[in-house]
């Protein structure tokens, strides 16, 4: 008999817009536009980031209210409905739970394993905090210790530890460059696409 299914899902790029890109967008920062997509050391990435954020004087604050104004992408919350009827799943992300929490009220406050800001007194983001290096992958070996059958979506380079460690690995909408780097992940472009390939790779009710 096949292990109960659990569905590791990322979140921006699978269910919510790329917080950073938005938040570039609004403030008029350029430089905030580079994701995991284009820098695939994180850590590089969010120093970076950070210094940006510091030049300009922008608060905690003032990123929460930009994502404060962000939507999942269409079609995220009837998904995970579908999902949350047929099985378990958790969100696993490299973002903060500072930053999250206006998405995931959208979402019904799902499962989500992230990150923690340190902000000071001035509520200025003064350093990122990982709850443990490799968390993608490190959850989905712990599941499949659990005896979890383990399927894994996301869209980067981020994800694609996790995707290795999974039972099965699913791109969603990934750049072309990565989708050619990793062709060992089918490609999905809906969430209707996914979807089939839940249902036939692990025997989720269609
Ligand atoms: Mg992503």
């Amino acid at each position: 008999m096949q292990n109960p299914v659990m569905v590791c899902l990322d979140l921006e790029g699978v269910l919510v817009p790329e917080i950073w890109i938005n938040v570039a967008v609004r403030t008029g920062i350029e430089d905030l536009k580079i994701t995991t997509r284009e820098m695939p050391d994180y850590d590089a990435l969010m120093k970076r980031r950070l210094s940006i954020l510091d030049a300009h004087k922008l608060t905690l604050t003032d990123i929460q209210e930009v994502i404060g104004t962000m939507n999942p992408l269409e079609g995220a919350p009837a998904f995970l409905n579908w999902l949350r009827e047929r099985c378990q799943f958790i969100i696993l992300s490299d973002t903060f739970y500072q930053f999250a929490l206006p998405l995931m009220r959208q979402l019904d406050y799902p499962t989500l394993f992230c990150n923690q800001l340190e902000v000071d007194q001035a509520n200025c983001i003064t350093n990122y905090c990982l709850r443990l290096p490799d968390q993608k992958r490190q959850s989905v070996k712990a599941l499949k210790a659990l005896n979890f059958f383990v399927m894994a979506a996301g869209d980067a380079y981020n994800d694609t530890p996790m995707l290795g460690e999974a039972h099965v690995g699913l791109f969603f909408r990934p750049p072309d460059k990565i989708a050619k780097e990793f062709p060992q992940f089918p490609v999905t472009h809906t969430y209707e696409e996914l979807q089939a390939h839940l249902v036939q790779k692990g025997g989720l009710r269609a």
